[in-house]
Formats: structure tokens, C-alpha cells, sequence
């Protein structure tokens, strides 16, 4: 690719005008002006298809959400600090996807603001400050969650009373993986301990997207869930990337693990673009932080997003698009394996649903992580038209997350892209 110089120009007016600290995608940057469906358009009106988008969950621009978001935003627009019917029959409808232990919801703008409340919540009710997270997660932006998403690298530190442990990665952990993973979690308590800090919480991405996509085996949380609840602590389920279905079979990807999380925090996918994020949480875990703090969010709730949110629960349902992802995420995955039997570059695929992560490696090697040929790939498949990224550790995982509306024909299209990226070696 060759950036043109209109966009040449675009990028010395970001760096200009926003700064140094953000990141663009790709060795050349991709313009886009429009969405729809699985698809995005560029300024010259080539399209590129959208694998990689986790927050136009139902596709970019769906008419129905658009349509309600454009109508309550001409009929009121404000927060929660007025009765409103609309925030109450969208909270009581999400919490009816959840157990009914889980019986309370919140409203933010932001999957960093709901698991930030998260962290307050978890200190108060257990009086902890110890928190446990893998060692290449990612939960949000806030100083105190910024401070436990090590993904983020060495120029941001850990915050005090941080813990990291290892990532469920069967290739890498021996023996059972659970109980692995559990004795990690109870090591990461030990610690804790010792240096006097009571644990708080354990919080995980239920799919561990950021540490390069682990789902299975179903259930293999449990055990550590067990673990953080025997020490006192919470078990937070951050459903920020696995939520609202994409996962397949459920909902939220906690349930893959037939587990029932003390707090979830919600965001991305939940209003298709719009912002809106949350918590779902026990009653009994947040009443010593409602006996004492009010929470006010300016926009955390607020008319738009409740009517935005409720329509793409809509979509979800009467496009079926749980069981799309099941089926479809079913196929890509068998796509997939299908094509590292050609490709000696292209190892371990792990999925669950339309959630997939395939590790590049050298010489058929699982073990051996090739970060520099994930790049290569990346970058081929965004001039051959399909968008994708790369995720965990060692930067080899390409991290595969298309919309849910993502067709057999759109797999198809990928793999043949993907194909001709591992061609060029
Ligand atoms: N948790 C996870 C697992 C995430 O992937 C993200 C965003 N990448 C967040 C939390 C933070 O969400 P937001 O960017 O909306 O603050």
C-alpha cells in the first residue's frame, strides 16, 4: 500500500491536533466514511469487509437502530435523574438474559467506567484492595483499570495491589487446565496475603481476548471462581468483548463456564456504536457502596441509549443472530482448520462462536510465535479488502470478531483472502 496525499495530510493533522498518544491500524491507514451490514467504504468507495468489529455487533448502520436511536433522540434526550420508562423496560429486559441472582443493573458510557465502578463496588462490600488479572488483559482506560490491564506494557504501570497470573493457554499450562488455572488464581491469593492485602476481586475477560482468545474447555473457570470466593474476594465477569451473544451458544460468555459471577460488566457490543455500557451485579454486593456513594452519569443511561440498546437487543432476536453466531463461528472455525492443513504457518485456531484467534507460527511449530509474519498477514488481508487485527502476548493470534450478521459467503470470502496472505508468505 501507499498512503495517497490527501491522507498523508489527515495524518499530520491528527498528530497536530490529537497528540502523540494515539495509534492508528495498518502501515497504511484505512479512511473510512461509511458502513453498512459486514461492510465498510472508504473514501474511494472500495469496500473493505469488516472481521474485526465487535461493536457494530449487528452490523454497522442497522436501519432498525438507527431508526431508534434518530427518534428518541428528537423526543428527549437526557439522563436518569428523571422517571423515564424507557432506561427501566430496557434494564428489567437485560437483567431477564441474566440469572436472577444477578438482579440489579448500571449505566455508563464505557466498559472502562463499568468496570471501574466494578472496582469500587468490590472494595466496599468485601474491604479489600487485592485484585487478580491475567497477564496480558485489557479492561479499560480509567487510572485504577488501566493499572490492572498489563496489556497495555511497561510505560503503564501496575496499579498497587495488582496481581498478574498466567493465561488459560492449554498449549503453555500443564496438566488439567482448570485446576491450573485455579492454582494460579490461589497463588496470586497466597501473594496477596502475604504482603497483608486482602483480596477484592478476580476479574476476567471471559473469553481472554486480549491474552489471544480461550474458551475452552467449557467450564474451566469454575475452579477459580471457587478459589477467589473461598478467599473473600468477588469474581467479576468483564463480558466487554464476549457479550450479547457472540460467543454462540449463550449470551454472555460466563455461561460457557456454567459459572454465576457476583458482577458483569457489559459495554462494546450494547448499543451497536452508540455509547453505552453497564453493570449486572448481586444486590447483596453493592449495598455497602449504596448505603454511602451516590452514582450520578451524566450520559450513562441516558433516553438515547436505552432506546438505541433495546433495539439492538430487537435485532438480536429476530435475526437470530445468537444462533447465527453459532453456526457461522462454527463453520469459519472448520474453514480455518481446514486451511492450516495446507499452511504450515497457520497453527492452533481456538473459537467460540464469531469469536476466533488463529496463532501464526513458524515451521508448524504451536510453540513457535511468528509476531512478524501476524503482521505481514494483517496487513495483505487489509490490501486484499478485509479487515482484521492481531492480539495476545507474543502479538501472533490474528483476532477474528465479525460482526454477527457475518454470512457462510463472507467466510468464505475470508478464507480465500487469507489464503492468498499465507501464499505470499
Ligand atoms: N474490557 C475489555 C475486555 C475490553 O476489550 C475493553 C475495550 N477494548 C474494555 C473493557 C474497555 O471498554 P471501553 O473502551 O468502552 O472503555
Amino acid at each position: 500500500g501507499h498512503l495517497p496525499p490527501e491522507d498523508q495530510a489527515l495524518v499530520s493533522r491528527r498528530q497536530q491536533a490529537l497528540g502523540p498518544a494515539y495509534r492508528l491500524f495498518y502501515e497504511t491507514p484505512v479512511h473510512l466514511v461509511r458502513g453498512e451490514g459486514v461492510w465498510l467504504y472508504d473514501k474511494d468507495g472500495q469496500a473493505y469487509l469488516d472481521t474485526y468489529n465487535n461493536v457494530a455487533s449487528v452490523g454497522h448502520c442497522h436501519p432498525r437502530v438507527v431508526e431508534a436511536m434518530t427518534r428518541q433522540a428528537g423526543l428527549f434526550a437526557s439522563h436518569t435523574r428523571y422517571l423515564h420508562e424507557g432506561i427501566l423496560s430496557y434494564a428489567e429486559r437485560l437483567l431477564s438474559y441474566f440469572p436472577q441472582e444477578l438482579a440489579h443493573v448500571m449505566f455508563t458510557c464505557t466498559g472502562s467506567e463499568a468496570n471501574d465502578l466494578a472496582f469500587r463496588i468490590a472494595r466496599a462490600h468485601t474491604g479489600g484492595t487485592g485484585f487478580i488479572v491475567t497477564e496480558n488483559a485489557y479492561h479499560g482506560v480509567t487510572h485504577a483499570i488501566a493499572g490492572m490491564s498489563p496489556s497495555l506494557g511497561v510505560g503503564v504501570p501496575l496499579g498497587e495491589h495488582i496481581r498478574t497470573i498466567p493465561a488459560p493457554d492449554p498449549l503453555r499450562m500443564t496438566g488439567d487446565l482448570a485446576q491450573s488455572f485455579a492454582a494460579e488464581v490461589q497463588k496470586a491469593i497466597d501473594d496477596l496475603t502475604r504482603h497483608g492485602i486482602k483480596p477484592a476481586a478476580l476479574i476476567v475477560d471471559t473469553v481472554f481476548s486480549s491474552d489471544g482468545v480461550y474458551a475452552d474447555p467449557p467450564g474451566f473457570l469454575a475452579a477459580a471462581v471457587q478459589a477467589i470466593h473461598r478467599a473473600g474476594g468477588l469474581f467479576i465477569a468483564d463480558e466487554v468483548q464476549p457479550g450479547f451473544g457472540r460467543t454462540g451458544e449463550t449470551m454472555w460468555g460466563f455461561q460457557r463456564h456454567g459459572i454465576t459471577p457476583d458482577m458483569v460488566s457489559l459495554g462494546k457490543p450494547m448499543g451497536n456504536g452508540y455509547p453505552i455500557a453497564g453493570l449486572v451485579m448481586r444486590p447483596e454486593v453493592i449495598a455497602a457502596f449504596g448505603a454511602k456513594a451516590r452514582y450520578f452519569n451524566t450520559f450513562g443511561g441516558n433516553a438515547v441509549a436505552a432506546a438505541t440498546a433495546n433495539a439492538v437487543l430487537d435485532v438480536i432476536e429476530d435475526e437470530g443472530l445468537m444462533q447465527n453466531a453459532a453456526t457461522v463461528g462454527a463453520l469459519f472455525r472448520d474453514g480455518l482448520a481446514d486451511l492450516a492443513t495446507r499452511h504450515s504457518a497457520l497453527g492452533p485456531i481456538r473459537a467460540a462462536g464469531l469469536f476466533l484467534g488463529a496463532e501464526i507460527v513458524r515451521n508448524g511449530d504451536p510453540l513457535a510465535a511468528d509476531a512478524t509474519r501476524t503482521a505481514r498477514i494483517v496487513n495483505h488481508l487489509r490490501e486484499g479488502g478485509v479487515l482484521i487485527s492481531a492480539t495476545g502476548p507474543r502479538a501472533n493470534v490474528l483476532k477474528i470478531r465479525p460482526p454477527l450478521v457475518f454470512s457462510a459467503d463472507n467466510v468464505a470470502f475470508f478464507l480465500d483472502r487469507l489464503e492468498a496472505a499465507l501464499q505470499a508468505g
